[in-house]
């Protein structure tokens, strides 16, 4: 069906052509290992979330989630065992979060988790189950059990005072830095 410029197509759910366009918009969104969405993808929401929570008078929260002393787990146990390690980092927080939360592989071992509509005193919980969610139960892998531990940086959009979508990824950056040099396995917001 042509309307105007736009042309729609109909697909029956379950046919071989919708499960290829799936699969295309999942290569071209998520992150392969993880299944977590990609930076493009965080960048662009981020962007459409955060005009949103400005117009709407909505708070948002921004969680930086950095795994510490990765690069140990990769050389002491080889990157299979680390891409494993990944694998159920992204597991583990994807259960804390709520379905209109969006997950992202920001980098490496660094992902980010946006929370629309949620204020700073939420945002804190919720990092410190997702703290606890890794910290508490080892990671089982071909290596054996691991115990990992990841480090946590908040930035909270206030409608009052906005922020632009880097300003908050630069705040929650600032936040997991300081999360680092205070000793790792904690949450600053
Ligand atoms: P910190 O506690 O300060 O965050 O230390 P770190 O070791 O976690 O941080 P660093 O940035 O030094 O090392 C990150 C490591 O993550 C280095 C890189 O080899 C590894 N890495 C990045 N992407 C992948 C991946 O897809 N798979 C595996 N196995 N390793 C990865
Ligand atoms: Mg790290
Ligand atoms: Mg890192």
């Amino acid at each position: 069906i042509q309307m105007g410029s736009f042309i729609f197509k109909f697909l029956a759910a379950g046919s071989i052509e919708t499960k290829y366009h799936e699969t295309v918009y999942s290569a071209i969104t998520r992150d392969a290992l993880t299944g977590a969405m990609n930076k493009r993808y965080l960048l662009e929401s981020l962007q459409r979330e955060t005009a949103r929570a400005i117009r709407q008078r909505q708070p948002l929260s921004v969680m930086m989630l950095d795994i510490d002393r990765f690069k140990s787990v990769n050389d002491n146990h080889g990157h299979l065992v680390g891409d494993e390690v990944l694998r159920e980092f992204g597991r583990r927080i994807l259960a804390i979060c709520r379905e209109d939360d969006l997950f992202a592989r920001y980098g490496g071992e660094e992902f980010c988790l946006v929370m629309s509509s949620t204020a700073r005193p939420d945002a804190m919980e919720i990092a410190t189950r997702c703290r606890l969610a890794i910290a508490d139960h080892p990671f089982s892998t071909l290596a054996g059990d691991l115990s990992i531990t990841s480090s946590f940086g908040l930035a909270c959009l206030d409608p009052a005072a906005p922020l632009t979508p880097d300003a908050l990824i630069k705040v929650a950056d600032e936040n997991l830095y300081q999360a680092k040099r205070s000793g790792r396995n904690r949450v600053v917001g």
